[in-house]
This record gives C-alpha cells, structure tokens and sequence, in this order.
C-alpha cells in the first residue's frame, strides 16, 4: 500500500466511523511479529513439519472431507473427540477420558475463549499468576470478566507454591483460576499438591481450575500432568493442543478435558459448526499418526536441556524449563540483544521480566545459530 502524503484529508470523516465499546477501542490486535529470517524462534512452535508422507495423508483426509463440503460439519466432532481420548489415556497413563468429556476447538486459544464465556462474564473475576501468557487478559476482555493477577515467586525458579495459590484465591474469590504448566513465558511445571490445593479451595465457592497444558508433552520424565486428577476435581479443567509438540500448529485444533457437565457448558456458547469438516478431518489423520508428529519431542527435550546448560554456563540467569523454550536473563538491554539477534536473522521473544528473553528450542541447527548469534550480540 501507499503511504498516503502528509497533508491528504482522510475521505470518510473520523466523527462518522462507528465507536467501538469500551475495552476494545484503541486496542491493537495481539501477535508476534511474523518475520521472515532464517531462525524463528519466537513463538514456541515445533521446528519439524510433517514428512512428505503425512503431509499427502494428511492432503488426502482433507480431500475426503471435500466432497461432503456442501454439508455442514459433526457440530460435536465426536469420533475426533473419542480419538483425543485415546491419545491422552496413553499419553498420561489415564484411563481414557470418554468422548463426552472431551472437547475440541480451533486451537486452545478458542478453547480458552469459550470457557471465559461460559464461566467468565460481568461480575465475574478470573485469576492467573505473572509472568503468564499474554492472551489471558484479552479473553477475559472479550468476555467482561475482571482479569486479576498474583506474582508468581523470584526468578530464576517462578515457583508457585501451594500457600501463595490458596492466598490469592482467598483474597481474590476468583470465579475462575487459569494455571499453565509448563508455564509460559517461564517453562515452570507445576506440582500436582499445588492443582489439588487450588481445585479444593475452589470448590467451597463453586469455582472453575483450569489447567493450561500446552506444553504438557515437553515435561521432564516424572512431572505429572493435572490430567490425573480430572478424576478427583469435578471443577478442574485440563486444555492442550495440537500446536506445540504435535507439530500442528497451522491446522488449529485445541482441546479440554473436563467433567462431561462442564463440557456440556462450554457446548451452550460455542458458534455452530465451530470446527470445520477439514479440521477435524486432518486431526484425525494426524493423530492416527502420532509417532511421527511426536517423534521429534525427545530430541527437542534432548536439545532444550542442552541449551539451558549452556545458557547457564554463559552465567546468564535461567529458569529451570520443561517446555521447549528457555526464558533467560541477558542482564544487559535486553532490546539491544534482541535486535542484534534479529540482525543475524534469529528472531526470539522478549517476554517476561525486564531483562530476560524467551528462546523457543528449534533445530540443532537452529540452536547453533542462536548460540553463536547470542555470542556476538552479548560477547562475555
Ligand atoms: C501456544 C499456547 C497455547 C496454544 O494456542 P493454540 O491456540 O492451541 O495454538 C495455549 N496456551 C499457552 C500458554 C500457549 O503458550
């Protein structure tokens, strides 16, 4: 587009262009820049996209789904429902959750978005702990829900423990509680006695736990998942996606597993037909092949705990991580690394505290570049 000459008059006057409510106007859409370099490590995806073979199968469920586009989709996705259940049972050594307790969307963020409409709304308080991810308080906006905060404990650890949990919730009498674990930007996992606390001291005020595991595959061996208490919690809420470790982030599927009356809340506020024929079609086909799209998180632990190692011995601050990023301190202007990082085409996140920056792990490849990048931007 042309830049328009500093003297034009606008065409339509600014007093007739529609005001938008309160909360929404003079807001910018949320998002990390989409930049094009050669090492994007900024918005924590998988670095590994499908084999040529599952990309064609994949190509091949969504053709199937394509000559019954002129009906519209399974409003309750429920073979894609049932299949997410399989999956979590061996993934989290659960028995597997039934259809009806499973619910699925166009990424977690949709996910997310329809349980602040349903348990969120005027009045009504939700509550989350900072540093914490950065969409929180816009789907508490959207929805009119007060959007309070806690501090999680000092860096470099970010802990959260089961007393400053239970503190907040009993200053805050939040309607909702969202925990995230692995938390992002910090990589924090939670212990399962601060879940079971925060899902106990909710129930005496018939309040929503909702667990945030996007990242609930890159945990390290034995750190539990808050799916193992779904039983012992009816208000308890565990999301996760197909965008992180499933390397599946341009598809769009998120899904909850929660005590099938609280699915069926969510189901009161979700737009018909919310999940396309093709979304759930290509789900389904990449969930049949989950060896393949899980196959890469070993090695993205592997390298995640590489990193960290050396993130450490450059003496830079780093908080302990069972996702695959690493939030780490630079000390200096934490800008300045950024862009001399960017400068050398590696693009990271600056997150969380003044000071630190949020690398997600890539490639060997990837993470050698950032290595040396962060040697030249930042020389110690
Ligand atoms: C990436 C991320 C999500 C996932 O978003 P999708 O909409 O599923 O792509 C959810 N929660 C957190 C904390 C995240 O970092």
């Amino acid at each position: 587009m042309e830049a328009m000459p500093e003297n034009s008059t606008p065409t339509t006057a600014t007093a007739a262009l529609p005001l938008p409510r309160d909360g929404i106007a003079g807001d910018a859409p949320y998002g990390a820049p989409q930049l094009e370099v050669e090492h994007a490590l900024n918005v924590n995806e998988n670095p590994y996209g499908p084999s040529p073979a599952l990309a064609e199968h994949i190509g091949r469920a969504a053709a199937e789904a394509a000559v019954g586009l002129n009906r519209y989709p399974d409003r309750e996705a429920l073979a894609l429902r049932a299949d997410l259940g399989q999956y979590l049972a061996a993934e989290s050594a659960i028995s597997a959750p039934a259809p009806e307790a499973v619910w699925a969307a166009n990424g977690s963020n949709e996910i997310m978005h329809q349980l602040l409409l349903a348990y969120g709304g005027p009045g009504r308080t939700a509550l989350g702990f900072t540093p914490h991810y950065s969409m929180y308080p816009e789907y508490a906006r959207d929805t009119y829900t007060t959007w309070v905060t806690a501090e999680r404990g000092a860096p470099p650890e970010f802990a959260l423990t089961v007393e400053a949990v239970t503190a907040a919730i009993a200053a805050h009498r939040p309607h909702i509680v969202v925990l995230t674990s692995p938390n992002n930007p910090t990589g924090t996992a939670l212990a399962l006695d601060v879940v079971d606390a925060a899902a106990t001291a909710l129930a005496e005020t018939r309040g929503l736990l909702v667990v945030d595991e996007a990242y609930g595959e890159f945990r390290r061996d034995g750190v539990p998942s808050a799916l193992t208490l779904l039983e012992k919690h009816p208000n308890l809420v565990v999301t996760r996606t197909m965008s992180k470790a499933f390397a599946l982030a341009g598809a769009r599927l998120g899904y909850l597993v929660a005590a099938p009356t609280i699915v069926d809340t969510v189901r009161v506020v979700r737009l018909p037909y919310h999940l396309s024929a093709i979304t759930q079609a290509v789900a389904r086909a990449a969930l049949a092949h989950r060896d393949e799209l899980l196959g890469k998180v070993a090695l993205l632990r592997a390298e995640r705990d590489a990193l960290a190692e050396h993130l450490s011995a450059r003496s830079h601050a780093v908080a302990p991580s069972d996702a695959n990023f690493i939030l780490f301190r630079t000390f200096a202007d934490r800008d300045a690394v950024f862009e001399a990082l960017l400068q050398r085409s590696v693009l990271v996140r600056a997150v969380g505290p003044t000071g630190w920056l949020r690398v997600s792990v890539g490639t060997p490849e990837n993470n050698a570049a950032f290595r040396t990048a962060l040697e030249e931007a930042d020389p110690r």
